[in-house]
C-alpha cells in the first residue's frame, strides 16, 4: 500500500510506499490522518493557511470484504474546533482507492488555482479545472461523470468549500452516484478548498492491488459475522436513523427550539414512520448501502411527487437539527435542506446548529423552512456578508450575534441529543478531542459496549463516564478500520477485528492488541490538542445545560468539572 502526496503549490506528486516495518502499517482511516496530521503539522498553524495538511485515508480493512469496512476518513487541523479533526464518510471512493493499492492522500500547501486530482492505473495527476469554479456538488459530479464516465469515484467540494467557509464538507459519491455522502464535521471541506482541490476522481482499476494475505480464513470470521449482523439490524435497515426521531422525542431527548426543549409536539409529522411512508407512496428507495461491503444498507432516497430525486439519505441529525431544532414540521422541506447543503456542502448538524441560534436571536422566523432553504441556495452559494455569517457555524454566528445560548463545544455545534438527558452523550461531546461530535462514541439508549456490564439507566449519571470512555475507545478502533460504527463499537467485536486483520495481513494480534491501537491513536489525537491550546480543563458543555432544565424530563447537565476534566486519566489503566 502507498500514500500519495501532493504539493498543490509546486504541483509536485510522490509515492510513499508503506512496508510492514513502517509506523502507519497498522495504521488507516482516523488512525492514519490523525498520526500524519500530529507527526507533519504545527499545532499552532493556521488551519487554512500552507502549513496545514489534509489527509483522506482508508481504514486497514479497506478493500477486504468485511462488513461495512469501505469508508474513508478526512482529516487535518479543524478551521472550526482549532484542534485535531477526523470526519470519515461513506461512498465509492474508499474501496476504489483501496483497489488502487492507496492507503491515503496528503495534500500541502495552498494553491489560488483550482484543480482535479485524477487517479488512474498507471498515473495521478493535477488537472486545472478553472472551468468547475463555483458549481454545486451535484452539477460538477454530472460534468465529471460526462467527462471520465459514470463509474468514477468522486471526492469533491462545493462552492463553501471554495469560499473556505468554516462548515464546509468534503463530499463523496454514493453507490447511485449522488454526491451524497459527507465529511461534514470540522470544516475540513474549507481546508481541501485552501489547496485549490475542487475533486479528486478516482478511475475504477480492474485488478485490485488491495492486500489479502488468507481469504479463506478472512472469510471464517467474516462471513458469519455478516450474516449475524444484517439479521440483527433488519429493522434499522428498514427505517434508517430516522427511527430515532419519535424514540428521542419520546425519551426527551431531541433537541428542540434551539436546545430549550426535548420533545416536539410535531413529532409524527416528521419521524421516521412517516419519512418511510412517504418513501414508499412516491416510489423512493430504502434499504440503501450507502458504500460497498455494507450488509446493514440504512440509506434512503427521497423523490418529490413526480418521482424526481431531492435527496439521499435523509438521516436523523439532518431531520432533528434541521427539524425539531428550528420547529420545522414538514419532510419536504427537511429533504430540500439536505439537498441544498450536500449540494454547497455544508455540515447539516453545524448548519442546523447556526439556524436554531438565529431563530432564538429573532433573526428568522423559528419553523421558516424557504428562509432556510434561501440562505443555503443565495448567501451561502454566493459568498455573501449573510452567507458568510450562516456559513462559519454555531460558535461564529452565536458570537457575532451576542447570543446567549450558544449549543457549541470547543467551537463545534452540538449534535441531535440533549446532553442534559443522555447524560453519557454529553460527557462524549465534552471529552472527545474531536469537539461536540457524536459519533466520536455514541451512547444512545440500548448501546451496550460490553455484554454482561452494568451502564444503568440513560438519564442517569452513574457509570456514563465509563460508558462513553468506552465507546469512544471501540469508535476509535471501527475509525481506524474504516468500518462503520453501526456495525457496533463493542469490547466483543475488538475480537472479531483481530482475527480479520491477522488472516488480512498475516499477524497475531490479540483483542488486547487492537484496544491498544484505539487507545494509542486517542492520546496522539489529545497530544496534539494540547499542544494547540486545547486542554483538558476545555472539558465542559455550554453554562445554560447546567442552569436551565430540559423539559419534558427537567432534567440538568450534573457532571462535575473534574469528572470531565480527569476523563482521560483512564487511558493508562482501564480494566476494559
Ligand atoms: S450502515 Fe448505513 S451508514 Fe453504515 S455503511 Fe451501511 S448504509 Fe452507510
Amino acid at each position: 500500500m502507498k500514500i500519495i502526496r501532493i504539493d498543490v503549490k509546486k504541483k509536485s506528486i510522490f509515492h510513499d510506499l508503506i512496508t510492514k516495518d513502517s509506523k502507519y502499517f497498522l495504521l488507516g482511516a482516523r488512525g492514519l490522518t490523525s498520526q500524519i496530521i500530529s507527526d507533519e503539522v504545527n499545532p499552532l498553524s493556521d488551519p487554512l493557511g500552507p502549513k496545514n495538511k489534509l489527509v483522506i485515508a482508508n481504514g486497514i480493512l479497506a478493500g477486504s470484504p468485511f462488513a461495512n469496512s469501505a469508508r474513508s476518513s478526512v482529516g487535518a487541523k479543524s478551521p472550526l474546533t482549532n484542534g485535531i479533526k477526523e470526519a470519515n464518510v461513506g461512498g465509492r471512493p474508499a474501496m476504489m482507492l483501496a483497489r488502487h493499492g492507496i492507503r491515503a492522500i496528503v495534500f500541502k500547501n495552498t494553491s489560488d488555482n483550482i484543480h482535479i486530482l485524477l487517479i488512474n492505473d498507471n498515473k495521478t495527476e493535477l488537472i486545472e479545472a478553472d472551468e468547475y469554479k463555483g458549481l454545486g456538488n451535484y452539477e460538477l459530479h454530472s460534468k465529471l461523470y460526462k467527462r471520465y464516465g459514470d463509474t468514477v469515484g468522486i471526492y469533491s467540494i462545493g462552492p463553501a468549500g471554495e469560499h473556505m467557509m468554516k462548515s464546509a464538507t468534503v463530499a463523496a459519491n454514493d453507490l447511485e452516484g449522488y454526491p451524497s455522502r459527507h465529511a461534514a464535521r470540522g470544516g475540513l471541506g474549507a481546508v481541501l478548498g485552501s489547496k485549490g482541490i475542487k475533486a479528486i476522481v478516482i478511475i475504477p482499476t480492474k485488478e485490485s492491488k488491495a492486500p489479502m494475505h488468507d481469504l479463506k480464513k478472512f472469510r471464517e470470521t467474516s462471513t458469519p459475522f455478516a450474516k449475524n449482523l444484517a439479521k440483527a439490524k433488519d429493522t434499522f435497515s428498514t427505517f434508517g436513523t430516522s427511527m430515532g426521531m419519535k424514540a428521542m422525542s419520546n425519551f426527551g431527548g431531541i433537541p428542540t427550539k434551539n436546545f430549550s426543549m426535548g420533545s416536539f409536539n410535531d413529532i409524527d409529522k416528521i419521524s421516521g414512520e412517516a419519512l418511510h411512508e412517504l418513501v414508499l407512496k412516491r416510489g423512493g428507495k430504502k434499504r440503501l448501502a450507502c458504500s460497498p461491503t455494507c450488509v446493514i444498507k440504512c440509506s434512503n432516497l427521497i423523490v418529490d411527487e413526480q418521482g424526481n430525486h431531492i435527496t439521499s439519505s435523509l438521516e436523523y441529525e439532518t431531520m432533528c437539527l434541521n427539524g425539531t431544532n428550528l420547529m420545522i414540521n414538514d419532510l419536504d422541506s427537511l429533504a430540500y435542506i439536505d439537498h441544498f447543503c450536500d449540494d454547497t456542502g455544508i455540515d447539516t448538524i453545524e448548519y442546523g446548529g447556526t439556524c436554531g441560534v438565529a431563530m432564538d436571536c429573532g433573526k428568522i422566523d423559528w419553523g421558516d423552512a424557504q428562509k432556510v432553504i434561501q440562505i443555503l441556495d443565495t448567501e451561502i452559494r454566493n459568498n455573501t456578508e449573510a452567507g458568510k455569517l450562516y456559513g462559519n457555524g454555531v460558535k461564529h454566528i452565536g458570537d457575532q450575534l451576542k447570543a446567549k445560548r450558544i449549543p457549541e463545544i470547543k467551537g463545534q455545534g452540538i449534535s441531535a441529543y440533549d446532553p442534559r438527558v443522555m447524560k453519557a452523550m454529553g460527557v462524549t461531546y465534552a471529552t472527545t478531542p474531536m469537539g461536540a461530535d457524536h459519533t466520536s462514541g455514541a451512547a444512545i439508549v440500548g448501546r451496550i459496549p460490553r455484554q454482561g456490564r452494568e451502564y444503568g439507566e440513560y438519564t442517569d449519571i452513574e457509570h456514563k463516564l465509563d460508558l462513553s470512555f468506552e465507546l469512544q475507545v471501540y469508535t476509535t478502533v471501527m475509525d481506524t478500520m474504516g468500518c462503520c460504527y453501526f456495525i457496533g463499537p463493542s469490547y466483543e467485536n475488538m475480537s472479531i477485528l483481530a482475527k480479520v486483520i491477522n488472516a488480512m495481513y498475516d499477524l497475531q494480534l490479540t483483542k488486547d492488541d487492537v484496544i491498544n491501537i484505539g487507545i494509542s491513536v486517542l492520546k496522539t489525537e489529545i497530544e496534539f490538542n494540547k499542544k494547540a491550546g486545547i486542554t483538558q480543563d476545555d472539558n465542559d458543555v455550554p453554562e445554560f445545560f447546567k442552569t436551565e432544565t430540559s423539559q419534558p424530563k427537567d432534567l440538568k447537565f450534573t457532571f462535575t468539572k473534574d469528572d470531565l476534566k480527569n476523563f482521560w486519566n483512564r487511558l493508562d489503566n482501564y480494566v476494559f
